[in-house]
This record gives C-alpha cells, sequence and structure tokens, in this order.
C-alpha cells in the first residue's frame, strides 16, 4: 500500500549520520598518528643532533688531551737527546715538574735503550724494573717514524688502575735508538670529563680504539675499559667511517641506544656519545599515552554519541511511518482507507497510463447490511464487515491489487493491468470468497447467508494526470454497482 520510495529514503539518514561520525573518527584518529608519528621523528632527530654535537665536542678534547701530553713528550725528547739523561735527579724533578703542570698526565717515564727505567716523575723509582715486554717499547725499537704512539690501555702494576700510554721514541747522537718516554694519562681523566655530561640514566660516552678496545666510558660501572668490541656488531658497523649516526642494542649493556660516533683526528680512537631510545622517547611516550587516551575517548564519545543519534533518528523514523501508515489504514478493516485508495488510485493510473496498460476497479457493496445491522446489532456488524474485508484482501493476489475501504460497507479493489475477463473473474471471485464465509443473514433478500453486489470497470488512462478521467472510472464502477443491485444483488454487473 506505501510505496517504496517513502518507506526506504528516511532510512538514508541514520545510516549517513553513522557514517559521517565513522569519517570524523577516522579523520581525527589519523591526524592524532600522523602528529605521533612526526613527534617521534623529531624527538629521535632532537637526540641525533645533541649526539652529533656531543661526539663531536668529546672527541675534539679527546684530540687536544692527546696533543697536550704529544707536547711534554716532545720537550722530553728535545732535552733527553740535547743533554741526555744525566743527571738523572735534575731529570726527574724536570718530569715531576712537567706532570704537575698538567692535569691530564698522571706520569712521566723514561726507559733505557735496553728497557731499563732511566728517570721518572714518581717519588720513588722500583729498582730492578724492565719495560722491554711492553707493546709501545717494541713498537718504538722497530719504527723510527718520528710519530708518538698511542699504546692499548693497560693496568698500571702499581695500583690496577687503567692507564692510557702515549710514547715517542728518542735517539742518540748518531741516530740510534736510545730509549723511549712515555706519558701515562688516567683512563678516568676522560671517563669523569664525560660524566659532566647529562645523556640520562642509560646515557653513554666512550672512547674506543680503532681496534676495538674501550678506552675509557662513563658510566663504567661494569669495568669495561680493556674489552674489545671489535666482534660486536656495533663496531662492525662503525668500522671504518669517519663519522656517523647508529642506532644499536649495546654489546655492553644490551640497552637500545641512538648514537653518533666520530673519529678523533690525529688517533687511532673513535668516540661514541649515546642516549638510551627509552629515554629518548620517554617524553614523546607520556605524550602519546594521554593524546591517545585523549583521543581514544573522544573517539568512543562520538561513536556512543552518534550511535544514540542514529538508533534515535530510526526510533523515530520508525513512529513516523508507523504513524503514517495508520493515517493510510482503516481501523476497523486493516484495508487502506479513502484516501489511500485515491492516493494509490492516483498512483496506478499515473503507472498505467505511462506504461500504457489498463486499470481495472471492483465496487463492493454488502447487501441489505442495514437489516444485518438491524438483526444482529451493530457490532456483528463491525465483525462482518472485518470479515468480508479479509475475503477481500485474500482474493488480491498480486502485490499493486489494492483493496480499500471506500466507505460505510461498501469497498474497492484496485487492479492495475488486468484485462476485461480477469476483471469479471476476480469479481466473482470475491462474491463467492463472501459468500464462502456463510455468514448468516435471516433478512437479506438474496438467500441465507451474507452476499455482495459488485460494480466493476475498466479503462486504459492516456494521461497521467486526468482527474476527471478517473472520476469517470469510479463512476462507472458505481454505476454498475447500481445496476447489479437494480439485478437482485449477489452478482457481478460489468460497466457498460
Ligand atoms: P443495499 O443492499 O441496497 O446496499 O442495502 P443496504 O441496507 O446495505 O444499504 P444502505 O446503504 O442503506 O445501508 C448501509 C448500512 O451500512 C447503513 C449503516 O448502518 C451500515 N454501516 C455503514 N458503515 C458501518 C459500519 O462501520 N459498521 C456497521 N456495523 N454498520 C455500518
Ligand atoms: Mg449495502
Ligand atoms: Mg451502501
Amino acid at each position: 500500500m506505501t510505496d517504496r520510495s517513502q518507506r526506504q529514503a528516511p532510512r538514508l539518514l541514520p545510516i549517513l549520520l553513522q557514517a559521517f561520525v565513522l569519517a570524523v573518527c577516522l579523520a581525527f584518529v589519523a591526524t592524532e598518528a600522523w602528529r605521533l608519528a612526526d613527534s617521534h621523528r623529531q624527538a629521535e632527530a632532537g637526540a641525533e643532533q645533541d649526539m652529533s654535537n656531543l661526539a663531536k665536542s668529546v672527541s675534539r678534547q679527546a684530540a687536544d688531551s692527546l696533543l697536550l701530553a704529544d707536547g711534554v713528550l716532545t720537550g722530553v725528547v728535545d732535552r733527553l737527546e740535547t743533554f741526555g739523561v744525566q743527571p738523572v735527579g735534575e731529570l726527574n724533578a724536570f718530569l715531576a715538574e712537567e706532570v704537575e703542570r698538567s692535569s691530564r698526565i698522571r706520569g712521566l717515564f723514561v726507559y733505557g735503550a735496553d728497557g731499563r727505567w732511566l728517570a721518572s716523575s714518581l717519588r720513588t723509582m722500583p729498582a730492578g724494573q724492565n719495560n722491554q715486554d711492553r707493546l709501545y717499547f717494541r713498537h718504538h725499537q722497530r719504527f723510527d717514524d718520528g710519530r708518538s704512539y698511542l699504546g692499548p690501555p693497560i693496568q698500571s702494576r702499581s695500583d690496577g688502575r687503567w692507564i692510557i700510554t702515549l710514547s715517542r721514541r728518542y735517539e742518540d747522537a748518531d741516530g740510534r735508538f736510545a730509549g723511549v718516554v712515555l706519558a701515562s694519562i688516567e683512563a678516568q681523566y676522560f671517563a669523569d670529563f664525560y660524566a659532566d655530561f647529562d645523556l640520562g640514566h642509560q646515557g653513554v660516552i666512550a672512547l674506543v680504539g680503532q681496534d676495538g678496545v674501550i678506552y675509557a666510558r662513563s658510566p663504567d660501572n661494569e669495568g669495561n675499559v680493556g674489552r674489545s668490541l671489535a666482534a660486536t656488531d656495533l663496531f662492525r658497523r662503525i668500522r671504518g667511517h669517519h663519522d656517523g649516526l647508529l642506532a644499536y642494542r649495546s654489546p655492553v649493556d644490551q640497552i637500545e641506544r641512538l648514537s653518533s660516533f666520530r673519529r678523533v683526528d690525529g688517533f687511532p680512537l673513535m668516540v661514541i656519545a649515546a642516549e638510551s631510545r627509552n629515554e629518548v622517547l620517554a617524553a614523546w611516550r607520556k605524550a602519546a599515552w594521554v593524546h591517545g587516551t585523549l583521543t581514544l575517548v573522544s573517539v568512543l564519545l562520538c561513536v556512543v554519541l552518534g550511535t544514540w543519534l542514529a538508533r534515535q533518528l530510526r526510533l523515530r523514523e520508525l513512529a513516523e511511518s508507523r504513524m503514517a501508515q495508520l493515517a493510510r489504514t482503516d481501523s476497523l478493516t486493516g484495508l487502506a482507507n479513502r484516501r489511500a485508495f485515491e492516493e494509490v488510485l492516483e498512483n496506478e493510473w499515473a503507472r498505467a497510463a505511462r506504461q500504457g496498460t489498463s486499470i481495472g476497479l471492483l465496487m463492493i457493496d454488502v447487501d441489505d447490511f442495514k437489516s444485518f445491522n438491524d438483526t444482529y446489532g451493530h457490532q456483528a456488524g463491525d465483525l462482518c464487515l472485518k470479515r468480508v474485508a479479509e475475503a477481500v484482501r485474500q482474493c488480491a493476489r498480486r502485490p499493486a491489487d489494492t483493496p480499500a475501504r471506500y466507505g460505510g460497507e461498501e469497498m474497492a479493489l484496485i487492479l492495475p493491468g488486468i484485462d476485461l475477463q480477469g476483471l469479471g473473474e476476480m469479481a466473482e471471485s470475491v462474491r463467492l470468497a463472501v459468500l464462502a464465509l456463510a455468514v448468516p443473514h435471516m433478512e437479506s433478500r438474496t438467500g441465507r447467508f451474507l452476499s455482495v453486489s459488485i460494480g466493476a470497470s475498466l479503462t486504459h488512462p492516456r494521461s497521467r494526470e486526468d482527474a476527471e478521467a478517473r472520476d469517470q472510472l469510479i463512476r462507472a464502477a458505481d454505476d454498475a454497482l447500481y445496476d447489479a443491485k437494480a439485478a437482485g444483488r449477489n452478482r457481478v454487473a460489468l460497466a457498460r
């Protein structure tokens, strides 16, 4: 009875609303995700920049410290090559003075060509010591390259502390190897310098030889000086490069770090400055957590509100469509009421005109209904009308067939696309269906049971908006109905 477009159009609204809410939520989440990804990138880039600057300054400090120590060595070599070792007392005092002046240098030592200790900055010289076996000694013995030699970190024989050695060869008047001058620097000197930088709890600065041995590290709780990183992935990745950025998992403590490394100019050393990725991203993570939670709550609120609104909309639409349905339905019989009848007839008329098909109409009127009411009462009359309506409804088989209550005890049946023969058969089947109800009607002039008379008319609408022709169709069915009544009732009459 209700046409399809009217039923479906309003349902679009809740769906549109939900789609809109979904789109807004997605856009919101996407924006937040992008912002978080961007700030993540920025946090990492900032840390990399910091580490890069730090590596630069730390490598410069290492180079400067070693150059300074080398300057002192050169001074001692000059003195030795000019004045010789004697007098030892004066040389010792000279060495002690040089150590006194430099905060970096812990000790200065002079060894003879055979490795024996000749002089040192120490107050007391260990007797009978020989350093011929030391690497630096053998290096200078062999090479006359005029350069200082940086030895691997070694543990002091006197107090077990790690020291870094820088040494130079000195020669006699004939240019032959005369011995070695050595300066020792405490690894701790570098570690103390590194400790001044705030790199969080898990940041690290390390001074590493080009062969992978750790010279100094801050913090160095695990006693890593002297350990070799040569076999580690970290070292393999930085070996051979002058400087660069690197994210790695520390082979020392397994912490993931963002680092910058850089060669120490002039010496076979590199520095690595690194911050823990965890700490670099701590602030970001906190912000991400807060933003993530807020986003989630907002999205949830949006979804809940959207769903609720869509539901309200749907309920309202349902109520509206129910009301519209009610407004078009006859309350007693449940058939289309007069208004709906007119609407449907108008629509079907237009469709038939468009498609060039026919439209048939039955006018059905209960015979002697006044006397039925008088005999059995008005309530029984109502019940009877309901049953007649149901019988008419059962006869309407095709979806477009529309039964309606035209008024009082008169019903109508719109039959689009029917031909004349079908119209007659349909009218007859309605008449028989009512008879078959076998509603007793003692006062009926047609028999013992309730009957109907039916007027039928049929036309091929020419124009869609021809109200006059529509009325003509109704009038023709009415006239036929009048004819059926006049001819004795309980019969069908076709319009002339
Ligand atoms: P005819 O065979 O010529 O149609 O005789 P009739 O008595 O049916 O004709 P008439 O049109 O004079 O009477 C119709 C009666 O139908 C009058 C009215 O009381 C009754 N009627 C109309 N609507 C209703 C209704 O909703 N309920 C009941 N119970 N009776 C109704
Ligand atoms: Mg009647
Ligand atoms: Mg009547």
